[in-house]
């Protein structure tokens, strides 16, 4: 199998421009010229990380519908993005939109900025009708229930380029996904329940393989490491982090590095070779590895893989996914957990880390490559890298499974500073006020019954897991600064018929 990719230039996204005959090939190639023209800057701007590919002008129902099953068909194709240049009476999309099965973006927009006013025939009218055509285009999508990201403005707008760029990257991270394979190494840690779930449920929902591992597998791939390639990593783990006198070369504890650098090489030769994209580990369930996998792990999350501790596989998808939808951009997306609070009145912050496992894609700092005994699971002392990450906005995303449904839930944060040095915590750690405010998070987090692990994203916001989840169909609650406590406990009721009734019967 290829190495994990997590960029987007590869993925399509088609443009599609809806017409009808009725206005003759004049009129139909000027619809034609405009919308390339539309096209092309899109595909030229900077906020958009995919391909969008051009397709002629739509004008009857037939070809729509083969062209919504040519992007069915097409891997490569993660979304459609529909623009009615004129008007396409909406009959005409029944067919293909009900036979669509990728995410769609309905781009309202038109040719022009201005109005020539003192140039307006009646031609130019028959030309640049969006204003109504997208209208009829929005009733048969509404009418169908067709699930969309509506997005209004002249593509030289960059809010609008921005718009569309964050829902590509959405459907690239849904794309990646419904094509997700996930590896279990042991269960859940005993006796926990958020982090139980419905695994074929999760397969019809989110497309995702969940499917476990003995632990023993992979540390047979670990005792099958050669010592050359353990040799050339440890040479790159002493050229990107400050290294530990300690496990330098010569140092008391090098071997301790070795192990590590053993698993690293274990772990991601068996998720090569089984082409899995995700990941998780039990410290309660280790068999013959040496150490709880801590280094690798925060490595292998920063490549892009999605990982869960303590057998968290929801957890491990959102890190996959956010790690898709973030590529390329400054920022990361790590596993996190809300450990423990400062909670001096009015400067209240959370203080998130975890065991080991936190990705330093979430720091742009040169972090600290360190042993110390961890305290639970019996094994030797691991080796983690140690930082704080960067401060800046982000946004922390939780999924529980509700059992009639998955619940996603996200708050907006800013990481910020800590107040002061944390010397006797070695671990990569984040410090983050949440929005609106503490009590209103924390409150609304634990009546939503979100998840203590979550995925920390400082490359992408709130919007792309709007985005995300519209695609999907999944429940998304928001806590940002508009969220209030009533507001909150309203929609979770309300919520609570919405999706049940959704669903069918
Ligand atoms: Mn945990």
């Amino acid at each position: 199998m290829p190495k994990l990719t997590t960029t987007l230039e590869a993925y399509e996204v088609w443009f599609l421009t809806g017409s009808q005959d009725l206005y003759g090939p004049e009129t139909l190639a000027q619809v034609a010229k405009q919308s390339r023209r539309i096209a092309e800057e899109l595909a030229a701007a900077k906020a958009v990380p995919v391909t969008v590919v051009w397709k002629p002008a739509l004008t009857e129902a037939d070809a729509i519908r083969r062209i919504a099953l040519e992007a069915n068909a097409d891997d490569r194709v993660i979304g459609l993005i529909a623009w009615m240049h004129t008007f396409s009476p909406a009959k005409m999309w029944i067919t293909g939109l009900s036979a669509l099965q990728k995410p769609l973006l309905h781009f309202h927009t038109q040719a022009n900025v201005e109005l020539p006013w003192g140039e307006i025939d009646f031609d130019f009218m028959n030309l640049n009708q969006a204003a109504h055509g997208d209208r009829e285009f929005g009733y048969i999508q509404s009418r169908l229930g067709v699930p969309r990201k509506t997005v209004v403005g002249h593509v030289s707008d960059p809010r609008v380029t921005e718009q569309i760029g964050i829902w590509t990257r959405a459907a690239a991270g849904w794309a990646a996904t419904r094509s997700l394979k996930l590896a279990r190494f042991g269960d859940n840690m005993r006796y926990v329940a958020v982090t139980e779930g419905d695994k074929t449920e999760a397969e019809i929902r989110l497309g995702v393989q969940v499917n476990t591992w003995s632990v023993n597998d992979l540390s047979g791939a670990v005792e099958a490491t050669e010592p050359a390639d353990i040799d050339a990593l440890v040479a790159e783990y002493e050229n990107l982090y400050d290294v530990a006198p300690e496990l330098r070369h010569g140092g008391d504890r090098h071997q301790s590095l070795r192990d590590g650098a053993a698993i690293e090489i274990g772990l991601r030769s068996f998720l090569e070779d089984g082409g899995f994209g995700a990941f998780t580990t039990s410290f309660e369930d280790l068999g013959a590895l040496k150490q709880l996998p801590g280094l690798a792990v925060q490595r292998l999350m920063a490549e892009g893989y999605g990982f869960g501790a303590e057998g968290d596989w929801k957890t491990a998808i959102l890190v996959r996914a956010a790690n898709v939808m973030g590529a390329g951009l400054p920022g990361g997306a790590s596993l996190m957990e809300d450990y423990t609070y400062d909670l001096t009145p009015g400067a209240e912050r959370i203080l998130g880390a975890h065991m080991l496992e936190v990705s330093p894609s979430l720091t742009t700092a040169r972090p600290t490559l360190e042993v110390h005994p961890l305290g639970i699971g019996g094994k030797d002392d691991p080796v983690r890298l140690v930082f704080t990450a960067d401060p800046g906005p982000a946004v922390v995303v939780a999924l529980s499974d509700m059992r009639d449904r998955f619940r996603l839930v996200a708050n907006a944060v800013d990481v910020v500073e800590p107040t002061a040095p944390l010397p006797k915590l070695p671990v990569g750690r984040a410090v983050w006020k949440p929005a609106p405010d503490f009590h209103t998070s924390a409150t609304a987090w634990l009546e939503a019954g979100a998840a203590h692990h979550t995925v920390m994203s400082t490359a992408i916001g709130i919007e792309a897991f709007e985005d995300y989840a519209r695609i999907a169909g999944t429940e998304l609650l928001i806590i940002d600064q508009d969220t209030t406590t009533r507001g909150f406990t309203r929609e979770l009721h309300w919520n609570a018929a919405y999706y049940r009734l959704a669903q069918g019967i």
